[in-house]
């Protein structure tokens, strides 16, 4: 079969899969309300029938012998119905045995929608890892960009799919408050929260306006105003300071290497977490000054 191109673009994958199969089963987000979130502004949600997918993994198969890792694409493969899911997992075993793990973006309404045993059901047939953007343990920082859920919720869910035997991998970001309001209460119960939910990787990230988004217009008219390095730098030393290791049952996977960071952590926590903090109080204590693009420990 000749290789052609498949993908509706754009097209985004997590920085960990870098090296992995993208198979894209759904086009862009069910939910697309985040007011940050410009990924899929182009795209009306709509699910890839299978044959269209078992096509390009047959294609896929007959020219790339060495796939070991499959993410499915888009925003949130996880709405799709677990029906349509096994049949896509049974198409991946089928034409690349060799693959050893699929990872999806999900969000927290498809977690919800989900039993346990459906959930169980998808990791059973190679689903193992999912990418849950969390962004805050801040309720209030919730409602403001309209992530629609509760920490409480975030915690509860992240433990289903702990219950269902998936990796979940979350990701918070830096500075999403903007100057106008409270990145103190953001940072502090994201701390909190990094403690409580069930978790493999933690990612941080810093906001970036991006085309299309609500914020990038709220900042276009004066309403919204991205903070300065050194606020994101105190929010994640706030952050550290309020991860409260003893309530912490399994090792987290904690980075803050994304692109879109100044500051490049990784480390592991619990143990981790002192180490982190002092790296932090030295650049704070050193300065950080506007000209500073990227600071590497
Ligand atoms: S952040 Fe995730 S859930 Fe929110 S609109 Fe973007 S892709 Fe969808």
């Amino acid at each position: 079969m000749q290789l052609y191109d498949p993908y509706d673009y754009p097209l985004y994958r997590p920085p960990s899969e870098a090296y992995s199969l993208i198979l894209q089963v759904t086009i862009g987000c069910s939910y697309n309300r985040c007011v940050f979130c410009g990924m899929y502004q182009t795209k009306k949600f709509h699910i890839k029938p299978i044959e269209t997918i078992k096509k390009e993994l047959a294609m896929f198969a007959e020219h790339y012998r060495h796939i070991d890792k499959v993410f499915l694409a888009d925003g949130d493969a996880l709405s799709a119905p677990t029906e349509f899911l096994v049949s896509v997992l049974d198409a991946i075993t089928a034409a690349v045995p060799q693959c050893k793990r699929v990872s999806c973006y999900a969000t927290h309404l498809n977690i919800r929608q989900k039993s346990p045993e459906e959930l169980k059901l998808l990791a059973s047939k190679g689903l193992t890892l999912l990418y849950l953007g969390v962004e805050s343990g801040d309720d209030e920082t919730l409602k403001f960009i309209r992530k629609g859920t509760t920490a409480h919720e975030l915690i509860t869910l992240s433990h289903k799919v702990g219950d269902a035997g998936m990796d979940l991998s979350a990701t918070f970001i830096l500075g999403i408050n903007g100057a106008e309001r409270d990145n103190t209460q953001h940072a502090i119960k994201t701390g909190n929260i990094i403690s409580q939910m069930y978790l493999t990787y933690v990612g941080l990230l810093t906001l970036r306006l991006e085309d299309g988004s609500y914020l990038t217009k709220e900042a276009a008219e004066g309403r919204y105003t991205v903070v300065g390095i050194e606020e994101v730098v105190r929010e994640l030393k706030i952050i550290l300071e309020n991860i409260h290791t003893e309530q912490m049952k399994a090792p987290v996977i904690f980075r803050s290497n994304h692109a879109s960071n100044f500051l490049t952590l990784k480390g592991t926590l619990p143990q981790d977490r002192d180490v982190l903090l002092e790296q932090v109080n030295r650049v704070l204590k050193r300065g950080v000054y506007p000209e500073h693009r990227k600071y590497y420990l």
